[in-house]
């Protein structure tokens, strides 16, 4: 039988199934609020401050007052976890502006909805990670940051979701979004890199993309082991003549990409500092390095 799974909201905990919402939350209605996607492993949760500085400042540039310290959020989330007995665990914490009217002013809503989900992790199956995975550029470009800041991490996620639903019509599991120049800003829920000639490269945030938090802690392993970063414009052209491409999130970790709009990347196969730095990765977040990933079923989608 599935253990029960506490949701906690504004103060109180209820029971996953009976966790609702207002239909009059301008979450619901208008995508006004903000989340963040958070993961812990064996019991410790993956850089939770830098998770809560992110949403807090995407709070502060939507004027959202969250109702609690960056210490109070910390310890709520902490709580959470511990009380779904989850030791891995995918944490959904959402601010959203709270119950208003139906016009679609922020000032009708008194008081922000604060969420915090924890559930199991439906993790990539291993071959992903063996693979390597085919991914294509949309049409749909990257929201412009004068308009919507992807930096601000909103429940607005309409963007994301237009270029989801053309991976999905095109059967690839995930895909890139240039920004309004035709450089590439990131995929539909993670960060690129690509590698040429032993230098890394990832777009920088201000071409149009979510600092990922997980984007950073690759950076942090670059600089540990003496690999070079730069954050850098880069064209789909710099993507296909990579040596090797890789995408993080918090969700998908480190997967190598083996073929861009039917170009194969490399020799078609996760490259040797992708690979090193998965491993890397592996190693910051578990104590040995190793999980259990699923055997794969069907095919994984991103
Ligand atoms: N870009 C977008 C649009 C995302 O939704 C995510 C997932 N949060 C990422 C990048 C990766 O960020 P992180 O490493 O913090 O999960």
């Amino acid at each position: 039988m599935e253990e029960q799974r506490w949701v906690y909201m504004n103060g109180d905990y209820v029971k996953k199934e009976e966790a609702t919402v207002s239909i009059f939350d301008h979450g619901f209605l208008y995508g006004d609020g903000i989340f963040e996607g958070i993961r812990a492993y064996e019991g410790n949760v993956f850089r939770l401050r830098d998770h809560l500085k992110r949403l807090y400042e995407s709070a502060h540039s939507i004027l959202l007052e969250i109702p609690y310290t960056i210490e109070e959020m910390e310890e709520l989330v902490l709580q959470a976890v511990r009380k779904n007995d989850l030791k891995n665990a995918y944490i959904r914490l959402v601010v959203s502006r709270g119950k208003g009217d139906l016009s679609l002013n922020p000032a009708t809503c008194k008081e922000p909805q604060v969420i915090i989900i924890v559930d199991q992790v439906a993790m990539f199956p291993q071959r992903m990670y063996d693979e390597g995975v085919s991914i294509m550029t949309v049409p749909t470009r990257r929201n412009v940051p004068d308009a919507l800041n992807p930096k601000i991490k909103s429940l607005n996620y309409l963007n994301n979701i237009l270029v989801k639903l053309e991976a999905n019509q095109a059967g690839v599991g995930e895909a890139l979004m240039l920004n309004q120049a035709g450089y590439v800003a990131e995929g539909s829920g993670d960060n690129i890199f690509i590698i040429k000639k032993g230098t890394l490269y990832t777009p920088p945030g201000y071409i149009g993309a979510l600092e990922g938090i997980t984007r950073q802690a690759i950076i942090d392993l670059c600089d540990r082991h003496g690999y070079t970063v730069k954050e850098e414009p880069f064209t789909r052209h710099d993507v296909y003549v990579a040596d090797e491409v890789f995408l993080t999130g918090t969700a998908a970790e480190v997967i190598a990409v083996v073929k861009v709009d039917g170009r194969v990347v490399g020799d078609g196969k996760p490259g040797p500092i992708t690979n090193h730095l998965l491993e890397e990765f592996r190693g910051l977040v578990t104590v040995d390095g190793s999980q259990a990933y699923p055997e794969d079923t069907e095919e994984p989608k991103l």
